[in-house]
């Protein structure tokens, strides 16, 4: 059952939809972005959580629909993020339990998730500065992996996520859930591998590619003459040739124990924080 209302004394500008079905179409429209496809097609995706979607607003992201449980009605921020969304020319959806369970695919959902649409800055667009460090990620195939890379860029101060080739999507829900929320902070750009390899031979930057068999370790590394690319390999296959052999340097972590090599992710963290070490001798600010 769809039905729509008015809402009265809250200074509203739109209308709240009630939905309880699951065969209303605009569910079936949110529930289908669980798919690449029509997330690309509608350049759209989900975040659940009301600080997220407070942040994201904050961030100046564009929220298509909002969505939230009836018990969330009347809470102060829950009206407060409605308006946003009205004013801003969405849509504010009331639904049933039962409806924000399949939207999100979770027992337990959050009570507001908010549509979004996606946003990616260009490749060409990035201009590193000196004390900037950004994150290359070749191939990366894991949404968890993605997710943390991009939470932890956010925590280490770099400055943005550039993704290389084809790789998992940053808007996926999984990607997004990894994210904590710094999907919104973290400039994501993509690129295929030419493209990249142009650029940062344009861009004035020091690529510190980062490989089992790297000759030099990493905590030895200049890191501060240059604005800083950290290029990671795909989780299988590593890096390939062509990107080891542009860099500026190769870069291993030593690690003891049997372990062939550590996750994409906590390298990832690692080389990060590890940049920032060393750049917060050059600037006293964090
Ligand atoms: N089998 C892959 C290989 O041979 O490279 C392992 C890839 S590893 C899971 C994913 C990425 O994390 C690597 O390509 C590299 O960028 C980074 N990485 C993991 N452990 C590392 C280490 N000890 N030193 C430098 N980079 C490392």
């Amino acid at each position: 059952m769809t039905n729509d209302r008015s809402e009265h004394g809250t200074g509203r500008v739109g209308q709240v939809k009630e939905v309880t079905s699951l065969t209303n179409p605009i569910i079936k429209d949110i529930r289908a972005l669980t798919q690449k496809k029509h997330r690309d097609e509608t350049r759209s995706f989900m975040a659940e959580g009301l600080k997220l979607v407070i942040d994201a607003l904050d961030l100046g992201w564009k929220i298509k629909t909002l969505i939230y449980a009836k018990a969330a009605k009347g809470k102060p921020h829950v009206e407060q993020v409605a308006a946003k969304t009205f004013a801003k020319g969405g849509l504010v959806l009331e639904v049933s339990e039962k409806v924000l369970s399949a939207i999100t695919r979770r027992d337990n959902p959050q009570m507001v998730v908010g549509i979004f649409e996606q946003r990616y800055r260009s490749l060409k667009d990035l201009k590193p500065e000196l004390g900037e460090t950004y994150v290359a990620l070749d191939r990366v195939r894991d949404p968890g992996n993605l997710g943390t890379v991009i939470r932890t860029a956010d925590a280490a101060g770099a400055s943005g996520v550039i993704l290389v080739g084809e790789t998992t999507d940053p808007f996926s829900l999984e990607t997004v859930r990894a994210t904590m929320g710094s999907v919104f902070a973290m400039p994501v750009a993509r690129a295929s591998t030419e493209d990249f390899i142009r650029w940062q031979k344009s861009a004035g930057v020091k690529v510190v590619a980062t490989h089992l068999a790297g000759a030099v370790d990493y905590r030895t590394i200049d890191y501060k003459t240059k604005p800083v690319v950290l290029l990671m390999g795909n989780e299988q296959s590593g890096l390939p040739e062509e990107l080891a052999r542009e860099a500026g340097a190769l870069a291993r972590i030593p690690q003891a124990g049997r372990a062939d090599s550590l996750n994409l992710a906590i390298a990832t963290g690692i080389m990060l924080f590890e940049a920032r070490r060393h750049l917060l001798t050059l600037d006293a600010r964090a």
